[in-house]
Formats: C-alpha cells, sequence, structure tokens
C-alpha cells in the first residue's frame, strides 16, 4: 500500500477548510503493471463534483506513486481555487502588473511628453527622478496589501463583478454605462478623500511626501505613502462592490485609471479649449502642487466646483512654470542652462518635505509668485 505525500492530509494554506477526501490511493506498482492491466483507481469524490485535485495532462512530473491516476496534489501552496494561492497569486499579478503599468506608461510618458526644460524650474529638486521612482517602488508592494485582499474578496465571489455580457443587466449599454458611472464614481471619492488627506490631522504624516514635487514628473504619479496611495485608489476597490462591472472593462479602467494619473503628473498642459474648466488635466494637477488647497480632482473639475476649490490653472492665464523659465530666462538670459541648480531639499530625502514656505523658490520682481 502506497501512503501519499504528508501535504495531502495536511493543507499548506492555514485558511482552507479540511479536505473533504483523504485517503491511500490505490497501489500502483512501476514495476509488472501496464496502463492497461493496472486497477483504475476508484473514484475519490462523488462525479458530480469538483475534484479537489489538479488534472496532469500526461502524467509528466507526477511522483511514481501516482502515475495512473488522473488527479494529484500540485504541491506547495495547493490546488487551484485554495486561498493561499490565490492570495499569492493575485500579491504577485497586483505587483508586477502596478510596477509594469506604472514603469512602462512613466518611462514613455518621461521620454516622450513630459517637457525637460521644466527640470530647470527653481522648485524641481536635485536627483528628483531618482526620487520619485525609488519612493514609488519602495510603497507600491505596501499599496498592494490592502489592495490584495480587496481583489481576493473579488475573485472569492464578493463583488458585482461579472464574466459575459449576458450578465449585464443592460447588455452592451449596461457595460458602456458602468465605465460613465466608474468615472464619476470614483472622481468623486477621490475628490473628498484627497481634500481629506489635506486636512492637519492626516496631511504631514500621509500626504506631504507627495507633495515634496512641486513641478512633477511622470514618476511622480505613484509616488504616494502607502497609506496615501491605497486611500486614493479605494473609490475604484469599492466600486465593484456596489455595482454590477464587467471584468474586462474593471481591468481596462484599471489601465487607464494608472494612465490617466501618470497624464496629469507629465506637464504637457494642453488640453481641448472647450473642455479646459471641466476636464481635471495635467495644468490644473500641476496648481494642486503648487498652491495645495486647489483642484483635488482627478478626471473632471465638476467637484472642485462643488466644493469650492477650483482654481483656473495658472498656466492658461500665462502664469504657470514654463511663463515662469519663460521670464527667468529674459531677465538673465545667460543663467538659462544653470536656473535651479540650488534646489536640494533637505527636508525631502527622506521622502518628507519642507513647509509651503521653505519650498519657495526666490522669485525675480516682475514673475508672478509660483508657491
Ligand atoms: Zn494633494
Ligand atoms: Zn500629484
Amino acid at each position: 500500500m502506497v501512503t501519499p505525500p504528508a501535504h495531502d492530509s495536511a493543507p499548506f494554506c492555514p485558511l482552507t477548510s479540511p479536505p473533504e477526501v483523504v485517503r491511500a490511493l490505490p497501489p500502483v506498482t512501476s514495476r509488472g503493471a501496464t496502463a492497461r492491466s493496472r486497477p483504475r483507481p476508484a473514484p475519490l469524490r462523488d462525479p458530480g463534483q469538483e475534484p479537489p485535485w489538479i488534472l496532469v495532462p500526461g502524467n509528466a512530473a507526477v511522483p511514481a506513486s501516482y502515475r495512473g491516476h488522473p488527479y494529484v496534489y500540485p504541491g506547495g501552496v495547493g490546488p487551484e481555487g485554495e486561498p493561499c494561492r490565490q492570495l499569492l497569486s493575485l500579491f504577485v499579478i497586483t505587483n508586477l502588473g502596478a510596477l509594469a503599468l506604472y514603469l512602462l506608461f512613466g518611462t514613455l510618458s518621461y521620454y516622450f511628453i513630459f517637457d525637460h526644460e521644466l527640470k530647470k524650474h527653481p522648485q524641481f529638486l536635485e536627483n528628483q527622478v531618482s526620487r520619485e521612482i525609488s519612493y514609488a517602488v519602495r510603497s507600491l508592494p505596501w499599496i498592494s496589501v490592502p489592495t490584495v485582499a480587496l481583489f481576493f474578496a473579488e475573485v472569492r465571489g464578493y463583488s458585482k463583478l461579472y464574466d459575459n455580457i449576458e450578465d449585464s443587466p443592460y447588455g452592451w449599454s449596461g457595460v458602456f454605462l458602468s465605465m460613465l458611472s466608474f468615472l464619476f464614481f470614483t472622481d468623486m471619492g477621490i475628490y473628498w478623500i484627497h481634500r481629506g488627506l489635506h486636512h492637519r490631522l492626516f496631511y504631514k504624516r500621509f500626504h506631504k511626501p507627495h507633495h515634496v514635487w512641486k513641478i512633477a514628473t511622470p514618476f511622480a504619479s505613484h509616488a504616494f505613502h502607502p497609506v496615501d496611495g491605497f486611500m486614493q485608489s479605494l473609490p475604484y476597490h469599492v466600486y465593484p462592490f456596489l455595482f454590477p462591472l464587467h471584468k474586462v472593462t474593471y481591468l481596462g479602467l484599471y489601465i487607464f485609471v494608472n494612465v490617466w494619473t501618470i497624464s496629469i503628473h507629465d506637464g504637457d498642459y494642453r488640453v481641448p479649449r472647450l473642455l479646459r474648466h471641466v476636464i481635471n488635466g495635467s495644468a490644473h494637477h500641476t496648481d494642486h502642487h503648487l498652491y495645495f488647497d486647489y483642484n483635488y480632482g482627478q478626471y473632471f473639475t465638476l467637484w472642485d466646483k462643488i466644493g469650492g476649490s477650483y482654481k483656473s490653472p495658472t498656466s492658461f492665464e500665462g502664469k504657470g512654470p514654463h511663463d515662469y523659465l519663460r521670464k527667468l530666462r529674459e531677465k538673465d538670459p545667460g543663467a538659462s542652462n544653470g536656473i535651479g541648480a540650488s534646489k536640494k531639499d533637505p527636508g525631502a530625502s527622506n521622502g518628507t518635505v519642507a513647509s509651503k514656505t521653505e519650498q519657495r523658490a526666490p522669485v525675480p520682481d516682475d514673475v508672478t509668485s509660483v508657491g
């Protein structure tokens, strides 16, 4: 009689309920018994039920004692659908996905959209790009911990995510409407959470690190304190628990959200004229980094207008960072390459930031203040 390996009867994952069927497999001799003459193992469960084992095609890489049996535990963290295996998979996928989105789109935006002239701005910090990347890469794994907990609840079926268009309450139009409502819902949620993070009880501890970057680059987009990063992503994760959402739509929106977050830090202030005061673009968010108490929104200016925190971007009025640089150059043409050479921020080296006034750069008399 061959005794099954210990992991068959002792699940690796403490979240797994004890297996319903654990018993020794019928003996399988390696010599003398052919596949035809070998007795077929008896079904270990009701055939109508999902077997708790993984089918291994061709029985490749199966321990000798299990050859001939169609189902085996893969070992390690247990079979597909097992909680610890799902958590581990989600943790790996979430981290790799977020990192790939951040580095890929951040790099593309940095080299093809971001105006490198902005690095000469007096409020652009020394080694800022590497500091932004370093801060983001260190934060993302921590942000992923509570995020994975929510993804886990979704995978376990506690959300209203659905697989097929037929499951949509209103077919394709329901999918389209869910995209719009997702954007408006998350825009509202982020507005209030972001505004709350500016409250003196939370600002210094959680949100200040993101305001280190006065003249942000695309790499500042994910450079948040983990609590800040998770809190601002919370509306995205709450939505599918409240409203039906197609799984692929959710994935597409997740990618869109990451790209949008990068885009509002890319220093490209162009927005179609008609939408200038409707869409919360890079010009709006740049003023948020510079002036703090304005333009908390993510996609739209709607909640800033309702909440009384809307500010028409200075760059739309000829007073933005580019105008500031232009005026500095006009005032001292010889200093054009050295603008911003003395911008070390001693308070920011460990991810904290100096106060608003400490961050202000010296401003020529005839140039509108940027801070
Ligand atoms: Zn802020
Ligand atoms: Zn920002």
